[in-house]
């Protein structure tokens, strides 16, 4: 029988870590485990899609690839997923490092006008054309570093223009591609500083004003926000996320990062597609959590970079039947484009095994963001979004820290990164 001609072929790959089987529901307990390798692995893809996985000669005896890359001595995953980012901001906050080492908390710098509110100033200043080209950099980065899908966040403009500039502006780099951006309304970061002391006023602008302006604009698929004591309230929250629903904007929550604060347990409440940070989450909101499906997405750079001595309980939640995905958490305070040291930062702080660590950077962030469909594992039928790292064994992700391992990246079943660098 002749062989079928296909745009591309991966081959020889010495594990290929498809993640099957979990396109329908997460992975959770043992069986974030399960990577499903394939040893000398193949993958073809026509079109952009999977079209065959299996093991080299399973795959060469149907197919013939117009072009064939050789993943000997290689991994191949799926293209990493970023289920949590605030990749739109302009300027910098390095001054604040200092202010850490010294002992300032999150909040102690966001009352002195720092953080957030910084990042808000300096983001508000800037044209969406200076915004677009201060992220396509940082778009490139992530992809150099293996991620293929990301989520991002508004959240720095906090006014209705504002935020309409940033999610344009993760708009507009989806449509250019190759880097996939995942669209969240973010209005309720932070109290901005002209609606101090006038938090109800501000969440009413939220629920009646805003909401309903992005989501018939089509800019948003999610409504995230920061829960938290002398942020907004649990009340606060439920009514941001309820007008979000209304309007057929998914909720999103970042719950209990600070304080043990009740965001678990209303994230199940709400029915929130994942519930974000949860470092003080109750075992109460974890088992509200796990009935209702709600994804946890632990996001260990945060801890770290406020410099925390505590980390999410990630063995109690997979041991507890929630499933677990990372985020980077990349913005200002958090400057991270790398999702292999977060993948690190879980096997070193969360006890994560690297196993479990990959499926919640692959199959389970597709979950935390609506995408399982089509991304998240090596299967037929779904996007050729595909990772192939410079490692003996998928261990390396975790084990070996702060080298960026990528040899190449598929995007829609075109090589976009080859030896490091990006191709087009
Ligand atoms: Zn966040």
């Amino acid at each position: 029988m002749p062989k079928k001609k296909v745009d591309l072929i991966i081959l020889h790959a010495k594990q290929l870590v498809t993640a099957r089987g979990y396109a329908h529901t997460p992975a959770i307990g043992s069986e974030m485990d399960d990577l499903g390798i394939v040893e000398d692995g193949a993958v073809a893809v026509e079109d952009g899609t999977i079209v065959a996985v299996g093991t080299t000669s399973e795959v060469l005896e149907e197919y013939s690839g117009t072009i064939n890359v050789d993943a000997s001595d290689k991994i191949v995953t799926p293209g990493l997923v970023d289920p949590h980012t605030h990749l739109v901001f302009a300027g910098s906050r390095e001054t604040e490092l200092e202010l850490k080492i010294k002992g300032a908390g999150y909040l102690e710098i966001l009352q002195r006008g720092g953080g957030i509110l910084r990042t808000v100033r300096d983001t508000r200043a800037s044209s969406r054309d200076q915004l677009l080209q201060i992220c396509r950099k940082r778009a490139e980065n992530i992809l150099l570093h293996g991620t293929t899908t990301v989520e991002a966040k508004s959240g720095y403009g906090l006014t209705l223009q504002d935020e309409i500039k940033l999610l344009e502006v993760i708009r507009r780099l989806d449509e250019e591609g190759p880097l996939s951006l995942v669209p969240t309304f973010l209005g309720a970061h932070a109290i901005p500083a002209e609606y101090e002391s006038k938090v109800p006023e501000y969440v009413t602008r939220v629920c009646d004003d805003w909401i309903p302006e992005i989501a018939r604009r089509g800019l948003a698929k999610f409504c995230d926000v920061f829960c938290e004591k002398g942020v907004f309230e649990i009340a606060d929250s439920r009514r941001i996320l309820e007008s979000g629903k209304r309007f057929g904007l998914l909720p999103k929550i970042h719950a209990d990062e600070l304080n043990p604060f009740g965001g678990a347990e209303l994230a199940a409440e709400v029915g929130t597609i994942s519930a974000d940070h949860l470092l003080y989450a109750s075992e109460v909101g974890l088992e509200a959590m796990k009935r209702v499906g709600v994804i946890a997405i632990l996001l260990p750079a945060a801890p770290l970079t406020l410099m925390l001595e505590r980390y999410a309980d990630a063995r109690k939640m997979i041991a507890q039947g929630v499933a677990v995905a990372l985020g980077s958490d990349l913005s200002p305070s958090c400057w991270l484009e790398n999702q292999q040291l977060i993948i690190a930062l879980a096997c070193y702080k969360l006890k994560m095994t690297p196993a479990e660590a990959i499926t919640a950077s692959t199959i389970n962030a597709a979950h935390a963001i609506g995408k399982a469909h089509e991304i998240g594992s090596i299967e037929v039928g779904k996007k050729a979004d595909l990772t192939v790292l410079d490692m003996p064994d998928f261990r390396f992700l975790g084990y070996r820290v702060g080298t960026n391992m990528v040899d190449r990246v598929v995007k829609n079943g075109r090589v976009i990164v080859e030896n490091g660098r990006l191709t087009a």
